[in-house]
């Protein structure tokens, strides 16, 4: 860069290292709205929230409620905000787009979950890396840019949705089919997901979600041979599993860059697994009655890689209960999918991904890593539904913290990434600083 660009950089960069307080009260702030998803707390809290903030910072803000999505009720309707802030001429819209939802709390927490308590760098909560201190660096990184560059040319977007940790129906999938991710109104996409500041996250694997049922005849349990027993049909189906697929799956591995290494490997975990009765309640303190099952049901969560497909990962477990149903006596069946999400991956050769990879390396002086998300975020609705493949995860926190107990965010690391954002929004948005 030249001299004059340098300077530039550099004041910006002073100017974020001076909302250290901003940034930390912000993520506080955020924190303590408990937007617990299930069921959907408090997403009209948060983006009212979010509203004043930005608009307060010069940015034209519109909510948006996924009426009818999945999961939207009027006791707890699906709020989005996107708020957007026009450069002086026209250009290219980079769009910073963080779910404002947090999983359940779960057992082991020695901090408030949602008190947002800062000690020493780091602050505490649920939700304070996965991923409101990603949201609050991208608003600090905006804020700044605007403030040092306010003739920027085309256009900043900060979105809060809904829903992403249960599938983004009434968040991201809403927006990007109401058009709000059309490549002709956003052409860059940068979801602040906590990947570590020095990380690009080009795309995640694939992901089929499949209930099976098997089917018995229930009869007394004294005599099963009246009977047929659905539980043993199933585990003849986990017998399969564990000697046909598993070791297939685990035999494929794939070229995307996926972390943990473990999940280069194609996966399957059996969430559940039901058969017989009903299950009593905790204080039901009688015997079980004496039936032969005649239903079990499996729910079964298939992770699988760029190189493989919907309809072979579906096919071969169809299969398995075929030859089951072949040779084996009464074996009765039911497949229903319940979801279906493609893998994401975006081009290493892709502008947002080029320009980050240089923000990175002029920030921290060293090269980003590459990755891929072992599970799936809102990108597959951005690629998808909104035909945008322009698009990463970048932000600070560490992966392996989310939805763990005690789950906290670094200052420093927000800070840091702030100044990525920044520089990238520099390099993408200021005439001469690409090339320079
Ligand atoms: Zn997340």
């Amino acid at each position: 860069m030249t001299l004059q660009t340098d300077a530039m950089i550099e004041s910006l960069l002073t100017r974020i290292d001076g909302k250290r307080d901003d940034l930390i009260a912000l993520t506080q702030d955020l924190i303590r709205i408990p937007t617990l998803n299930p069921p959907g707390d408090c997403y009209r809290d948060i983006c009212d929230y979010l509203d004043r903030r930005l608009s307060a910072h010069g940015f034209q803000t519109e909510l948006v409620r996924a009426t009818g999505a999945p999961g939207d009720s009027d006791k707890y309707p699906r709020w989005n905000i996107v708020a957007r802030r026009d450069g002086t001429e026209l250009g290219d819209c980079v769009h910073f787009n963080s779910h404002t939802d947090v999983v359940e709390v779960g057992a082991g927490w020695t901090r408030d979950p949602f008190g947002g308590e800062l000690v020493d760098d780091l602050i505490y909560g649920r939700g304070a890396c996965d991923m409101k201190g990603g949201l609050a660096a991208s608003i600090i990184a905006a804020e700044a840019f605007v403030e040092e560059f306010p003739e920027f040319h085309g256009a900043i977007e900060i979105s809060g949705t809904a829903d992403e940790e249960s599938g983004g129906y009434g968040g991201v999938a809403y927006l990007a089919e109401k058009g709000w991710f059309d490549p002709k109104r956003v052409q860059h996409v940068i979801i602040p997901e906590p990947l570590n500041k020095d990380r690009i996250c080009l795309g995640h694997r694939g992901g089929w979600w499949a209930e099976i049922e098997t089917f018995g005849e229930i009869a007394h349990g004294s005599m099963p041979f009246l009977g047929d027993c659905a539980v043993r049909h199933m585990g003849a189906v986990l017998g399969k599993f564990e000697t046909d697929l598993f070791p297939a799956m685990a035999a494929r591995h794939t070229d995307m860059p996926v972390v943990p290494e473990g999940a280069r490997s194609s996966t399957m975990n059996i969430n559940s697994i039901h058969g017989g009765q009903p299950e009593q309640p905790a204080d039901y303190t009688g015997l079980p009655a004496h039936c032969v099952p005649d239903s079990c049901r499996i729910v079964i969560d298939r992770r699988y890689l760029a190189e493989e497909n919907h309809a072979q990962v579906s096919g071969e477990v169809e299969a398995i209960l075929r030859d089951l149903a072949e040779s084996r006596e009464n074996f009765r069946f039911e497949m229903r999918e319940i979801n279906h999400v493609a893998p994401s991956m975006t081009d290493r050769a892709a502008p947002v991904v080029t320009t980050v990879d240089r923000s990175i390396r002029e920030i921290f002086g060293k090269e980003p890593d590459y990755v891929a998300s072992p599970g799936t975020y809102d990108q597959k609705h951005i690629d998808r539904i909104g035909r945008l493949k322009n698009c990463i995860a970048y932000g600070p926190g560490i992966l392996e913290l989310a939805h763990k107990p005690d789950e906290y965010i670094g200052v420093t690391d927000m800070l840091d990434s702030a100044k990525v954002m920044a520089h990238a929004l520099a390099q993408l948005l200021l005439p001469g600083m690409q090339d320079g």
